[in-house]
């Protein structure tokens, strides 16, 4: 079956794909790039050894993680998996610090609104619980200008009558003598 379309490693070895060759259940021809970068970071003959000494179930892992890594040390010529991994171990610490500053930022606002909370049942908190029930009390204070007019009203009308007719007999009162 191989033999018609060999796997990406006998293809760049240029080498025929036996029936038993090593890498053709794990590099397809299809992703010839794949067997290029292990065999340029690790060695054909160096892949070929590492995946036949794993267990076969797990050799595709194997293959797969030994792909990653050939290409992270391609990318990084200097540092390669070594440069993720401290990268990710850096943001893992930067995270870790404001996980610890966030915590303590928390407990002290517990530790406020706990105070807060305590003060106002303790004897010694007097002047906080008048202060609370002084703010409570201000809003229904607008009754007091009913009063002043209600007696106004009633006592002009009260007076008012009398003046008049007073007024009234008085003019003609004196009109009476005028004329008279
Ligand atoms: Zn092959």
């Amino acid at each position: 079956m191989n033999t018609i379309t060999p796997c990406a490693a006998c293809k760049l070895l240029r080498r025929r794909c036996a029936h038993e060759c090593p890498f053709s259940p794990y590099f397809s021809p299809l992703e010839p790039q794949k067997f290029s970068a292990v065999h340029k970071v690790f060695g054909a003959s160096n892949v070929s050894k590492m995946l036949m000494e794993v267990p076969e179930p797990q050799r595709a892992d194997a293959a797969n993680s030994l792909v990653y890594e050939a290409n992270i040390r391609l990318r990084d010529p200097i540092y390669g998996c070594m440069g993720a991994i401290s990268a990710l171990q850096q943001q893992v610490q930067a995270l870790e610090e404001e996980l610890q500053a966030l915590r303590a930022e928390i407990l002290k606002q517990k530790y406020r609104q706990n105070s807060e909370s305590i003060m106002p049942p303790t004897p010694h908190s007097g002047i906080s619980s008048t202060g609370v029930v002084s703010v409570a009390v201000p809003p229904p204070i607008p009754t007091p200008s009913p009063p002043p007019h209600a007696p106004s009203t009633s006592s002009s009308s009260m007076y008012t009558p009398p003046s008049c007719s007073t007024d009234y007999s008085s003019i003609t009162n004196e009109n009476a003598p005028y004329y008279g």
